[in-house]
């Protein structure tokens, strides 16, 4: 029936979820059970030092994955509180700034309205508009620009992260947000999986427009409230 059909499908998805995190998950442990082999081997090694940090930095990428996947199996957590959006918007811009200028990414804010009331959950959205912001730097390997506004609009509050890097082929916009999905090296694909999933619970949206060799645009779209 249709209906088994679906399970089998659902079943099937969570099969390959299951197999994505064990890949991620074996890579960062078969190198931290190496390093601890060594180590017991000769205490003294010089290197110590050295293998304890890339055990430690192991540890973090597995405790990454496993605090990624935990906003999916508590969607019904966030605690939705009423709060301006911009100084949060503009916060996140601020944390990273650093980290752009060693980067040679120029961050430009805009806001026209000083408050715009959202009902979100403050850090979960950070942690949003951090996943895109990161996202944005690396898709200018030698530097650039993103364009960061705030607006509301039919009441509506649009933010947008726009970047002028790569951009990303029309047939691959659809893969956006599968879990480890990720043309990068050291990337994991889970950033906007998660990210998707914590605007969802906003009951809010994400639309993506991107250029090839022109940049990306992503535009979340939140319900505005009023005080
Ligand atoms: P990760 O950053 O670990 O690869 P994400 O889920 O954050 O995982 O992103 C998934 C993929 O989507 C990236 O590997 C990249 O191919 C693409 N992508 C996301 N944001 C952008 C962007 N601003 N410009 C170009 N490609 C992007
Ligand atoms: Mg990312």
């Amino acid at each position: 029936t249709e209906e088994a059909l679906h399970r089998q499908d659902k079943l099937a998805a969570v099969g390959q979820l299951a197999a994505g995190v064990a890949h991620e998950i074996r890579n960062p442990l078969t190198s931290m059970k190496g390093y601890t082999e060594f180590l017991q081997l000769d205490e003294t090694d010089p290197s110590r030092k050295e293998f304890l940090e890339i055990i430690l930095e192991e540890i973090e990428r597995v405790n990454d994955i496993v605090e990624d996947f935990m906003v999916l199996t508590k969607p019904k957590a966030v605690k939705l509180e009423l709060k301006n959006i911009i100084p949060v918007v503009r916060n996140v811009a601020s944390f990273i700034d650093f980290e752009a200028r060693k980067r040679n990414v120029q961050i430009h804010f805009h806001a026209k309205e000083e408050e715009i009331l959202v009902s979100c959950d403050e850090n979960r959205l950070k942690q949003v508009f951090l996943n895109f912001l990161k996202n944005g730097m690396e898709a200018m390997p030698n530097g650039g620009m993103i364009e960061v506004s705030i607006q509301k609009k039919d009441g509506e509050v649009q933010i947008s992260i726009t970047d002028n890097g790569v951009g990303i082929p029309a047939e691959k916009l659809k893969r956006l947000g599968e879990p480890f999905y990720t043309t990068k090296k050291t990337g994991n694909g889970l950033g906007l999986m998660v990210s998707f999933k914590i605007i969802e619970s906003h009951n809010g949206r994400v639309i993506v427009e991107s250029e090839l060799n022109k940049g990306t645009r992503f535009n979340i779209v939140l319900p505005a409230k009023t005080a």
